[in-house]
């Protein structure tokens, strides 16, 4: 019965095919000695790979040598499983449930995924420019930094206008959460910074926005900087959603709507890999044109480019 409890896996041939296109994409070589004379022996090896015999240097190898796979138990339709339902939003544990392995090796995938993701954000992730939108909340931290789900109280109080905001710090668990948002473009950020200082979020949008760009943002004097390299335009939420002349924070309250709910099922991160969930939330809103099949070979292709093994 063991090929009907798999039936909901994509199946292993696409996958492995798949595979190929990202690990060969330019062309076929010898992970050993980067050859191209290389001869396919076998079409089925295991799980429909391809094994391999270098002419050169006289090796064998197969599709996954020398890329994070190698050294995984678990085969390569559950990781692309893995990473399709990553995708939708959801934690690790559940899925490492479906998928047969421990909480454990469930909670290595993700963060496998997530850091060849972040290491590689250059690649998926160009900077903002034209109308870009600013706004930030501060995401809390429990004891140890476990426990971290969105503070609520915060970002109503600093609607309100108090003075709440800006207080809170990296080391002091509420940890500031900055997005940079693309208004008509595709480009979404969403970052963590260590502090809620005018200097930092001027080095976080030079980081993501190009200069000259038009940023429009509320009324926090975390803000200020940004008129040094930006037309910076601000809107004052507690009386006014849009200003006289035009600037308004729309587009990324409308992120972190979505933003919320998500972030709300990743309870008991510690506090050291949260801009790794951050990352992979960007790309999951930038692509968000892209269907998800799409994002998991993207994501796939990210695992195998990377060096994380
Ligand atoms: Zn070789």
């Amino acid at each position: 019965m063991a090929l009907d409890s798999e039936s909901f896996l994509p199946d292993a041939e696409d996958c492995a095919e798949a595979w190929r296109r990202s690990r060969w994409d330019e062309g076929l070589y010898c992970p050993e000695c980067g050859s191209g004379q290389v001869q396919t022996r076998q079409e089925n090896y295991r799980d429909h790979l391809h094994r391999y015999y270098c002419e050169a240097c006289g090796k064998w190898f197969i599709d996954t040598t020398g890329t994070f796979l190698e050294a995984s138990n678990v085969s390569l339709r559950r990781w692309v499983y893995f990473a399709r339902e990553m995708d939708k939003g959801r934690a690790a544990e559940p899925i490492g449930e479906e998928i047969d392995v421990t909480k454990k090796t469930a909670r290595r995938m993700a963060k496998t995924m997530r850091q060849a993701l972040h290491a590689q954000r250059e690649e998926w992730l160009s900077k903002l420019s034209g109308e870009v939108e600013a706004d930030d909340v501060h995401v809390k931290g429990g004891q140890q930094g476990r426990d971290v789900s969105e503070q609520e109280g915060g970002r109503a109080a600093r609607m309100r206008g108090l003075s709440e905001r800006g207080r809170g710090t990296y080391a002091g668990d509420r940890p500031l959460v900055v997005s940079w948002v693309e208004r008509g473009g595709k480009g979404r950020v969403f970052e963590l910074r260590r502090s809620a200082g005018k200097k930092s979020l001027l080095s976080s949008g030079l980081s993501h926005v190009e200069e000259g760009s038009q940023v429009d943002t509320d009324t926090w004097s975390g803000y200020r900087l940004l008129g040094e390299v930006y037309q910076h335009r601000s809107v004052k939420h507690s009386e006014e959603y849009v200003s006289e002349e035009g600037a308004h924070c729309n587009t990324a309250e409308g992120e972190w709507s979505l933003f919320k709910p998500w972030w709300r099922r990743f309870r008991g991160i510690a506090k050291r890999y949260l801009h790794l969930y951050l990352s992979h939330h960007s790309f999951r809103r930038t692509y968000r044109d892209w269907s998800r099949i799409e994002r998991t070979q993207a994501m796939i292709g990210f695992l195998i480019l990377g060096v994380f093994w």
